[in-house]
């Protein structure tokens, strides 16, 4: 079957990999240049989490080693106190088991690398869809050469993320639900550097500034540098817009996270020069149509973009590849049952790690404090 993915993102790229290894014609769509000749988009988060649920679908195609090679496992989380205090919290009893810092441009590139490697594959970069018509399986694309029209598609699946072309498409049709729910809060990337050669902190560890009403989130680079995110309001005391001139960044990083700014040299300029992203949950219904000459699918965050706090957002987006792979294989990939089958699968899943996300926002930039606080007192009574 003649499959059009649109998106070569994380999921469209491991998309692509499970529909080639079915004996698929791929061609994947994406709007930007090629990432291996074009730089990282800056303000996007540079690593990320990728936990067993992503690993066990990367495993599925033969590259888990090649990603966890270039990992950082994160056993544990580790707590900073406003008084420089640190509290680790294991993720698992044993303390065994771990997230992995990735680099999203390193998980990308292998992914991407991969999908082209495989047969009846071709990777269209500079290809921003506009337009889609499931009638008579056109798609529509603004390219740096001017807009162009592709008349092949049996199969469209928009893996096109949060916003979506695919599913803006499907939003006209009558039934379709569709709902997009924006925090007031929004994220900001800063860097700790490498420090006489090495870690600045324990790179074992995811590390949380929890604050109350906002936080600041580290994980580890390979390169021995850290990313940092702060998640803080965007309007109101102590907000993005609040904190505008260097002398306030200054300060209140003095204040809140004094071990941090000892630890950033460039914050003044990553803070003036990083964009501020944008925290939304989106939820739709249904995720596939069957029109006359074309069925069309959703997957990953085009699907369902959720809110960071749980570092799953990649990773569930990897389950539904998994999913879809195994819906082909019960239907004899028929597409249009197939992608019946995966929704009702995996919408009730979507839904739940979506509400556990915006929970654990609270847990992280709170909670976890609380229990730090009380960890450290029992060790002090002991
Ligand atoms: P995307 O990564 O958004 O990829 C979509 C692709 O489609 C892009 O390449 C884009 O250029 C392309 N595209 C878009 N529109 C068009 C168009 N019209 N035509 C052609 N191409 C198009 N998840 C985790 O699992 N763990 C984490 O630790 C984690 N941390 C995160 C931290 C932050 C701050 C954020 C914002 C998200 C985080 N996530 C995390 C979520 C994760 O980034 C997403 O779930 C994941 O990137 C979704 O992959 P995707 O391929 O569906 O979409």
């Amino acid at each position: 079957m003649k499959v059009t993915v649109v998106g070569a993102g994380l999921v469209g790229c491991l998309l692509t990999c499970f529909l080639a290894r079915r004996g698929h014609e791929v061609t994947l769509y994406e709007r930007r240049s090629n990432p291996r000749k074009a730089g990282a988009e800056r303000g996007r988060s540079i690593n990320l989490a990728i936990s067993e649920r992503g690993i066990d679908a990367l495993r599925r195609v033969g590259l888990d080693r090649q990603v966890l090679a270039g990992a950082l496992p994160m056993p544990g989380r580790m707590m900073h106190a406003v008084d420089g205090a640190l509290t680790f919290q294991p993720y698992s009893a044993d303390g065994t088991r771990a997230i992995n810092s990735i680099s999203r441009g390193d998980l990308n590139r292998i992914l991407l690398d991969a999908a082209e490697a495989m047969p009846g594959v071709e990777v269209v970069f500079d290809h921003r869809l506009t337009g889609l018509s499931e009638a008579t399986g056109t798609l529509s694309f603004d390219t740096p050469g001017g807009p162009v029209e592709v008349e092949k598609a049996q199969v469209v699946l928009g893996a096109d993320g949060a916003f979506s072309a695919v599913r803006a498409h499907l939003q006209w049709r009558p039934g379709f639900d569709f709902s997009q729910d924006y925090l007031d809060y929004g994220y900001k990337e800063l860097t700790i550097p490498a420090k006489d050669g090495g870690y600045a902190m324990d790179p074992g560890a995811l590390h949380i500034w929890p604050r109350g009403s906002s936080m600041m989130i580290a994980l580890p680079d390979p390169g021995g540098s850290f990313t940092c995110t702060l998640f803080w309001p965007k309007s109101g005391p102590g907000s993005f817009a609040d904190l505008d001139t260097p002398a306030k960044v200054e300060e209140h990083f003095a204040r809140h996270y004094p071990d941090a700014q000892a630890l950033m040299p460039d914050l003044l300029d990553d803070y003036a020069h990083n964009p501020v992203g944008h925290l939304v949950t989106m939820r739709c219904s249904p995720w596939q149509i069957q029109g006359e000459q074309t069925v069309v699918g959703l997957i990953g965050d085009a699907a369902h973009a959720i809110v960071p706090f749980y570092g799953q957002g990649a990773n569930a987006g990897f389950e539904d590849c998994v999913e879809l792979d195994r819906c082909l294989a019960e239907t004899g990939d028929d597409f249009a049952a197939a992608l019946r089958l995966y929704q009702d699968r995996r919408k009730r899943h979507a839904d739940t790690i979506a509400e556990l996300a915006l929970d654990n926002f609270i847990e992280m930039r709170d909670r976890v404090a609380s229990r730090a606080f009380l960890a450290q007192k029992k060790v002090e009574h002991a």
